[in-house]
């Protein structure tokens, strides 16, 4: 934006003029007018640059909180609520009154009891609300490349603190207690700021083309293991989202604003957001956005900044830093400003931006959040006792009062479940007893009926104050507005931009693929509120074995357990057949751990697996099952230890390698080797037994795949995610003999479905009611009539439409190495337009299968050609080559790492497939 329109008139705030000058940067004034406290330390006398100067590193942030504590004690408090996985600390800096700072933990115990109207009186509620300060939590830099907001927070944070004769901070210290997390991502920041300081030049160039402005792989908007944490917030699989969580729980703040950046030649985005609004959000809610809107409205037409509102950004996933706070009753809303990506850029309209301009918008947003919040202190804390209320009468009305979750084939996956839930806040009991419900629905609709549930069940009901976040996460499916949908269906036909901002199904009980019923009556169940997370449990069952230990495959515990087992050079067998032995089931996967060949303290060794992954454990004496092989049959296969290799760097999509990293390193324990991806052309890949290429666009870089060829003929297992299977699929690469689909023509495809080509295996319960929370909005079967003019101008060949992270079914192979452990269905995630034909008989086996189409949607969106279009075509396929093996996945199983339920899947192919 133009500097100079930056410094002028600031009207009506101190009455007085100042005059547009040409100042340099470091008498750029932020607030003009403002008169500073001298004892509080300046960003450039404790770190040595300016605000706004530079960009500023952790360490340098770190220094100057420590600044501030010390000079400002009795009004800041530094909290350290979490480390990054570089071990980089994460602070919050709570900024109030010396009266309000000295007894900041019983405004936390206040605020947790407004959250819970259930445990207040009204007479008590009014109390609180009387005399407790608003809180707002100002979280910056989440993307560690968005860069200006965590100079904004710092400089904030700054002149509540050092600002004198100033009504505004006055105000804000007297009723409100200000939150500010300057750095929310510092690994992803300083890897930016480490690029740009070694690119940049003696002058900081304005010009976008120059290396200083175009970071390289991974980017620094991820952190660590390369995870989007805008994204990860219900899900929380990395440790600082989960800090952040924990925290937002002890403050419960009324006023959330997540601070980001976008393109360089936008302008400044704040609330109210653009469509689709998640309906479990409420009316008071958006009227609360667009009031704080209105005055960061207020403040930017006083300094001249250009915004826009209700465009782009949308509150309908509730995995965002704006959306999870918002379904507990947050103000939560995004800020955007247009990024440097630098020093200074060179914009289209011909202005020259600068980084302190960058960080002057998000500085005078977020005093003016602050204000808005600090102004409106009782209404505020009144609304979100309101809001919480009322969710607990809201809950007791729907027809869904509960959701059950069954401990299921992996009762530690159930536990995992009810976790994740608990650390979103959600409240979870467990049942101590068996117990019947008289009215309940399956996850997939159909008319009430009574239901036997076992004791362990996990419990949530809906009439709780978190009830909104708890529907949202465990409906089968929230509807996006009809406008909206409308909308995209217009652009779809026209080829444009689809406006979908994200996923549009990620509903927990089909991500983990847990048993899961709804209930239309309470349950009349002995239940305990659960405090503290289930943990995953086992037992050793049998005594000290003397031919064998077995574990039964299908749950993550075994597959932790054989990572563990293959870590420790324990040989392990597998049997490719179910068998069983007594009374015990065990399914085709399943681990056989001999005494022979194993170290004499293998007793010792299974004892502590069972400990240490709350897996099963059962010991025999005698290879003589009562039913399929015995532990000598050819069906029966050493699993030699994976040597497992991953494509990294260019052109690797960074979330489809980190999520793939964190979940094999991670969750499951397993050491992997990261290759950058054009060194695998010649680099001695013999040294491993299982390749991943995670989703990307490999065709430059791996050429026409001869080594890699060659590697698989001698025993590789080759493993394809999402895009990759586009390489493996190539006809010069030949290593997957099949087809990615065009888009067929929606006539021609009605025109066969008249012909009688219909899909021969519809399962029989097709006819079942259409439950609530299905997916409503979706077309019918027949393909729309078509104008003559948009039939002439359709393109002769296109690719079919994308679909925006749906929740789909696919039917599994159980007979299939990579199938086991599963049942004859599962969910997937779908967010692309790959389509893949299957593979025929004599070139391989298609493990998964997306379903027939009034089966297949779950959860999500999709367009009616890909609707379709994608029934019946292949998910997972395997092909033999040599002697080796290609595993395609045409979809990434690892999205997000939340995805439980395909994770067994995902390590059949890296765990089992060298035995195969
Ligand atoms: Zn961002």
């Amino acid at each position: 934006m133009n500097r100079l329109r930056s410094l002028t008139l600031l009207a009506g705030l101190a009455g007085c003029l100042l005059l547009a000058t040409s100042a340099p940067a470091q008498n750029f004034e932020y607030f003009p007018g403002a008169k500073y406290d001298p004892s509080i330390p300046t960003l450039k006398q404790v770190v040595g640059h300016g605000w706004g100067e530079k960009i500023t590193m952790h360490h340098e942030a770190a220094a100057y909180i420590q600044a501030l504590q010390q000079a400002a004690s009795s009004r800041l408090k530094a909290l350290k609520y979490a480390e990054t996985w570089e071990g980089r600390s994460l602070y919050v800096l709570a900024i109030g009154s010396p009266a309000n700072i000295a007894r900041v933990e019983e405004v936390k115990a206040g605020m947790r009891k407004l959250a819970d109207p259930r445990a207040v009186s009204q007479t008590e509620a009014n109390t609180l609300i009387g005399s407790l300060p608003s809180i707002v939590w100002l979280i910056c830099g989440v993307h560690g490349n968005e860069i200006s907001s965590v100079d904004a927070g710092l400089l904030t944070a700054y002149h509540l603190l050092a600002a004198q004769n100033d009504e505004l901070v006055e105000t804000a210290m007297k009723n409100t207690v200000v939150l500010i997390d300057p750095m929310q991502n510092p690994d992803g920041r300083d890897r930016f700021i480490n690029y740009f300081r070694q690119n940049v030049g003696r002058f900081p160039d304005a010009d976008l083309q120059s290396a200083e402005h175009n970071e390289v792989w991974p980017s620094g908007r991820v952190n660590h293991y390369l995870f989007d944490m805008n994204r990860d917030w219900f899900a929380q699989t990395q440790p600082e989202t989960r800090g952040r969580t924990k925290f937002y729980l002890e403050w419960f703040p009324q006023v959330v604003a997540d601070l980001h950046e976008m393109g360089t030649n936008s302008a400044y985005y704040f609330a109210p957001p653009a469509l689709p609004w998640n309906p479990n959000l409420t009316k008071s809610q958006l009227d609360w956005l667009t009031r704080f809107g209105r005055n960061n409205a207020a403040w930017f037409d006083r300094f001249r900044f250009d915004y826009f509102t209700r465009e782009a950004f949308d509150s309908f996933y509730p995995g965002y830093g704006e959306g999870w706070p918002l379904f507990h009753g947050s103000i939560g809303m995004t800020y955007e400003q247009a990024s440097a990506r630098g020093l200074v850029a060179r914009r289209d309209d011909e202005t020259t931006m600068h980084y302190r301009d960058s960080v002057h918008h998000h500085f005078i947003a977020s005093l003016s959040t602050v204000e808005h919040t600090a102004k409106n202190r009782e209404s505020l804390l009144r609304y979100f006792y309101d809001y919480r209320r009322t969710a607990i009468e809201e809950g007791k009305n729907e027809a869904t009062k509960e959701y059950i979750i069954m401990p299921g084939n992996d009762p530690n996956r159930a536990a995992r479940l009810a976790a994740t839930l608990m650390m979103s806040g959600i409240e979870v009991k467990r049942a101590d007893a068996a117990f019947n419900n008289p009215k309940t629905r399956d996850y997939d609709g159909g008319n009430p009926q009574a239901r036997d549930f076992p004791a362990g069940s996990y419990i949530v009901s809906l009439a709780q104050p978190a009830k909104r976040l708890a529907k949202t996460l465990m409906d089968r499916h929230t509807e996006q507005d009809k406008e909206f949908l409308d909308e995209q269906r217009i652009r779809n036909r026209k080829r444009q931009f689809e406006e979908f901002y994200d996923v549009t199904g990620w509903s927990l009980p089909l991500l983990f693929d847990v048993p899961c019923y709804f209930t239309e009556q309470v349950s009349n169940a002995p239940a305990t509120v659960l405090k503290d997370l289930p943990k995953p449990s086992g037992q050793m069952r049998g005594s000290q074995a003397k031919l064998a230990y077995l574990i039964a495959w299908g749950a993550q515990s075994s597959a932790s357990a054989l990572a563990d087992l293959f870590r420790q050079d324990i040989r392990v067998h597998s049997s490719d057949k179910p068998f069983k032995l007594g009374n015990t089931n065990f399914p085709a996967g399943s681990l056989i751990v001999k005494i022979k060949d194993n170290p004499a303290d293998l007793h010792e060794r299974m004892a502590k697996l069972v400990a240490d992954h709350g897996v099963d454990v059962h010991s025999t004496d005698s290879a003589w099952v009562d039913e399929g092989p015995n532990f000598g049959s050819n069906h029966v296969r050493y699993l030699p230890r994976p040597r497992v290799a991953i494509a990294y760097n260019t052109p690797v999509s960074p979330g489809s390698v980190g999520w793939l990293r964190y979940l094999i390193e991670q969750r499951y324990g397993y050491p992997v080797t990261t290759i950058r991806t054009e060194q695998l052309r010649f680099f001695d890949l013999s040294k491993y037994n299982v390749l991943i290429l995670p989703d990307g666009n490999y065709t430059q870089q791996l050429g026409d795949g001869a080594p890699i060829r060659d590697w698989v003929s001698k025993g590789g297992v080759l493993v394809g995610l999402a895009g990759a299977t586009n390489w493996l699929i190539d006809e010069k690469v030949n290593l997957l003999p099949t087809k990615r689909e065009k888009r067929e023509k929606a006539d021609a495809k009605a025109e066969k479905k008249e012909g009688g080509d219909q899909p021969k295996d519809q399962p029989k319960d097709q006819a079942k009611d259409q439950p609530k929370n299905q997916p409503k909005d979706q077309p019918k079967d027949q393909a729309p009539a078509k104008d003559p003019v948009e039939k002439a101008i359709e393109p002769a060949e296109e690719n079919p439409s994308s679909t925006p992270g749906a929740l789909l079914r696919v039917r599994i192979d159980r007979a299939h190495w990579l199938g086991f452990g599963y049942g004859e269905t599962t969910a997937v995630m779908t967010d692309s337009n790959r389509i893949y034909s299957l593979l025929k008989l004599d070139k391989g086996t298609n493990v998964a299968v997306y379903a027939p189409e009034d089966r297949m949607l779950l959860s999500g969106f999709m367009f009616d050609d890909a609707k379709r279009q994608l029934p019946n075509k292949a998910y997972l396929m395997h092909a033999p080559m040599g002697r080796g093996h290609v595993v395609a996945f045409a979809e990434d199983p690892n999205y997000r790492a939340f995805m439980d339920g395909l994770n067994v899947m995902m390590l059949n192919a890296v765990f089992l497939g060298p035995g195969h």
